[in-house]
């Protein structure tokens, strides 16, 4: 009998929790459920939509570019 793990919420840690659960156990029938109509909502949000949800960029030029309106300003940092 397939597995069912259910995951309440679905902010940024639900929908990464699920990703994950289906990717590592691809018999597991994963369910997100949500109370608000819509998923992902503080992350859209996040950094004023300027946050990086990046990683494992290892190009600069390529990175910067991740980072609408704020490339330019973070080139010299990194
Ligand atoms: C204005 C703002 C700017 C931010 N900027 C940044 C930033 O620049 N960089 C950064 O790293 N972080 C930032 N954050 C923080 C980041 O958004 C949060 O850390 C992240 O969203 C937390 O994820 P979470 O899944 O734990 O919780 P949430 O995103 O809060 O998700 C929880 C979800 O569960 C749902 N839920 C709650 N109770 C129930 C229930 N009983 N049944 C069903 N669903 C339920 C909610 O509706 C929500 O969708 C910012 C947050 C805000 C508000």
């Amino acid at each position: 009998m397939k597995k069912r793990l259910i995951i309440v919420g679905g902010g940024a840690a639900g929908i990464f929790c699920a990703i994950n659960a289906a990717r590592m156990c691809e018999e597991l029938e994963v369910v997100v459920i949500e109370k608000t109509d819509k998923l992902l909502s503080k992350v859209k949000i996040s950094g004023g939509g300027r946050c990086n949800v990046t990683h494992a960029c290892f190009s600069i030029s390529d990175l910067v570019k991740k980072y609408p309106r704020g490339g330019n300003f973070l080139k010299k940092e990194f």
